[in-house]
């Protein structure tokens, strides 16, 4: 079991999310030491926007993969310069669109020829050039660890492999959109490099279509999507960037001063986090026993949202292993957090750990049932 400094945890009211920033610097370093020469990395905010973590981020010398203008303000406001933001999303509005005109963001990630059309008037009224890319769906199956071209695969995000040329030809015959860069992300929570080496295939023959028609990028953005080990946060608390990086090292044919863009989220901040909570009541059912704890769906939603799995562990309490259905205060059947977990035998008042939650934790934080958001806590 990994250490936690359960002393400090005393007199702080829980639920408080402890990120452990040691790791979140190693976890850093490392991409900076992984990372291709000569590449960016962006890191997508919407993992978690946690101002401390952001600046920290920051300063390790990462740019930001923006989806709101709010995000683009945090960023801005963290100490990311605009020249190394991205922003990304299917629905950005006008006001969205004019703050990253104003900040000169280094690129708008574009997700339909409706958006490339409202990007060129709105760049023509501020006089401006808008620097694009476009969002690419390249019908890569990123959870079934193979790809399939479906044709038929269609889903609300970039703009269907097929009509890419048609699209580029559009762009390149309008005044006020500069045409950078192709953007690619393919699906979050990626445990095998499969996808990604079919994601460079698919790139470099997309390269060969455009060079044939001497449209040439400024750079590939290959997105985000490194998964993370839920299960073993212990023995694998820094994902393998080495080989991801060296998946697209290997296989990418860029081309003369193109420049290669990545956006990992997840994997940058989702090990460093760690709910903290405490067992309100252990209530003994017909057949189960319950630990209710003082953190719910409102904290962390991932399992509530999407089923997922989080390791759990009791700080406090060296007592047998018994199973648990650990549940918060929720008033949502949904608001639990695992059935049948093994803890230690718990009682009231011990502090509970879930684990990996770093990672679209706070930052999906909701006041439902008026409750307060999740508190902080920074471990050095
Ligand atoms: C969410 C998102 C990312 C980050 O995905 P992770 O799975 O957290 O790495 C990157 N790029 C875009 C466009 C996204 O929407």
């Amino acid at each position: 079991m990994s250490s936690f400094p359960i002393e400090a945890f005393g007199g702080v009211s829980t639920p408080f999310y402890y990120y452990d920033m040691p790791l979140l610097r190693s976890t850093l370093a490392t991409v900076c030491a992984c990372r291709p020469p000569g590449s960016v990395v962006h890191y997508a905010l919407k993992a978690n926007s946690n101002a401390q973590l952001l600046k920290l981020i920051s300063q390790s010398g990462l740019g930001a993969d923006c989806v709101s203008g709010g995000e683009i303000e945090a960023a801005v406001a963290c100490g990311f310069a605009p020249d190394k933001i991205v922003y990304s999303g299917v629905g950005k509005t006008d006001a969205e669109i004019r703050l990253a005109l104003s900040l000169a963001i280094a690129c708008i990630n574009v997700e339909s020829v409706a958006e490339l059309e409202v990007i060129d008037a709105i760049a023509s009224e501020c006089g401006v050039v808008a620097p694009v890319a476009i969002r690419v769906n390249p019908h890569i199956d990123a959870h079934t660890h193979h790809y399939i071209t479906t044709g038929l695969s269609e889903n609300k995000f970039g703009i269907d492999i097929s009509q890419l040329h048609a699209v580029v030809d559009r762009v390149l015959n309008m005044k006020h959109v500069r045409l950078r860069g192709l953007h690619f992300h393919i699906g979050s929570q990626i445990t095998t490099l499969q996808p990604y080496e079919a994601l460079c295939e698919v790139v470099n023959r997309l390269q060969d279509e455009m060079e044939l028609r001497g449209v040439k990028m400024d750079y590939i953005n290959v997105g985000g999507g490194l998964g993370v080990d839920y299960e073993y946060p212990d023995e694998h608390p820094i994902p393998d960037f080495a080989s991801y990086f060296g998946t697209f090292a290997r296989l990418l044919q860029l081309r003369e001063g193109q420049a290669l863009h990545f956006e990992p989220g997840r994997s940058i901040v989702c090990q460093c986090g760690t709910l903290i909570s405490r067992v309100l009541y252990i209530k003994e059912g017909l057949h189960k026993r319950f630990a209710i704890v003082d953190a719910g769906m409102t904290d962390l939603m991932r399992p509530a949202l999407y089923q997922a799995s989080h390791k759990i562990e009791n700080l406090t309490s060296q007592g047998a292993l018994c199973k648990y259905d650990v549940v918060g205060p929720i008033c949502e059947s949904s608001d639990s957090f695992g059935h049948d977990v093994a803890l230690n035998e718990a009682q009231r008042g011990d502090f509970i750990a879930i684990r990996s939650a770093g990672a679209y934790g706070e930052s999906m934080a909701s006041r439902y049932n008026s409750r307060q958001l999740p508190g902080i806590m920074l471990g050095e």
